[in-house]
């Protein structure tokens, strides 16, 4: 088993943000394991930025994940354990935006969007070494100014524990097969709620993990508007600048903080 060196998980990394995430921790020396869902995008993906670094072996590594496969999740768990032993870094970074808006749009918006980070970070807490780092990557588009008043209480209520935040995702999940959307103010939108759901277990899992494991921190980070297939041709930033605000929470120094959400190394509003 080789532990040495500083081992980083990304998600959703064949393209986009992620792979230029995966490109600007391989440039810092960390070993980056570079999952996606279809295994020959991401092994093209994995084998194009080795080449790039001058296939320096085991500095980027392509490993199988959809973040909404239960037994994809485990198989990912069980390689990191036999192979190094434990990770340093995971970088919640798949997520679909997806057209329209009806019941199966909103099932797999959240299954891919919530779900996934929170089962794979589940999976992967065990095995994260002291001073491990999660990065929730979620969107200005969760922010809770969105949503009514109402609505932004719950949320926001401290005493809010996983298991209530898992019952208003499922309560919004109803309303949408209910059509009664509109009876809590829900917005037409469950790339909003997915990321809005994501930034409140962000909170939650940084409040358990400073009673349980204080040295590691987990922060939400919107990476801006970025011209990838999901931000569009329009969009007003470069994946280089959308990567760098995921990499800087990604290697935090002792003592950084945990529970925020930032953008560009900037608290920003929940
Ligand atoms: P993107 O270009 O659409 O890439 C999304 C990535 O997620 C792809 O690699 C995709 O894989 C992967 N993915 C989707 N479902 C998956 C699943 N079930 N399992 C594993 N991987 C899956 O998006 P992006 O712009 O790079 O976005 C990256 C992150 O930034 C997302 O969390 C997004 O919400 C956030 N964000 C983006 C913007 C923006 O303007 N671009 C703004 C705010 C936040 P396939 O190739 O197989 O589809």
């Amino acid at each position: 088993m080789e532990q040495t060196r500083t081992t980083a998980i990304v998600t959703g990394a064949n393209r986009g943000i992620g792979l230029e995430v995966c490109r600007q921790l391989a440039g810092r020396g960390l070993r980056v394991v570079l999952t996606a869902r279809n295994a020959e995008a991401g092994r093209a993906a994995a084998a194009a930025l080795a080449a790039k670094r001058g296939g320096e072996a085991g500095m980027v590594e392509f490993h199988p994940l959809d973040v909404t496969d239960g037994a994809s999740i485990e198989a990912l768990a069980g390689h990191v354990r036999r192979r190094w032993g434990g990770l340093d870094m995971l970088v919640n970074n798949a997520a679909v935006s997806l057209e329209g808006f009806n019941p199966e749009v909103v099932r797999r918006t959240l299954a891919t969007n919530f779900f996934g980070p929170l089962r794979l970070t589940d999976a992967l807490l065990p095995l994260l070494r002291d001073h491990g780092r999660i990065v929730m990557v979620s969107s200005g588009m969760g922010e809770l100014s969105a949503f009514p008043r109402e609505l932004r209480a719950v949320f926001l209520d401290p005493a809010l524990g996983r298991e209530s935040l898992l019952e208003l995702v499922e309560r919004f999940g109803r309303a949408v097969e209910t059509d009664t959307l509109r009876a809590d103010g829900w917005p037409r939108s469950a790339y909003r709620v997915a990321k809005a759901a994501l930034n409140a277990h962000t909170r939650l899992l940084a409040a358990e993990l400073r009673r349980t494991r204080p040295t590691l921190a987990v922060n939400a980070v919107c990476p801006g508007w970025v011209r990838t297939d999901m931000g569009g041709r329009w969009a007003a930033r470069g994946v280089a600048k959308g990567a760098e605000g995921i990499v800087w929470a990604a290697t935090l120094p002792a003592g950084g903080p945990s529970g925020g959400f930032f953008r560009d190394g900037r608290p920003i509003p929940w």
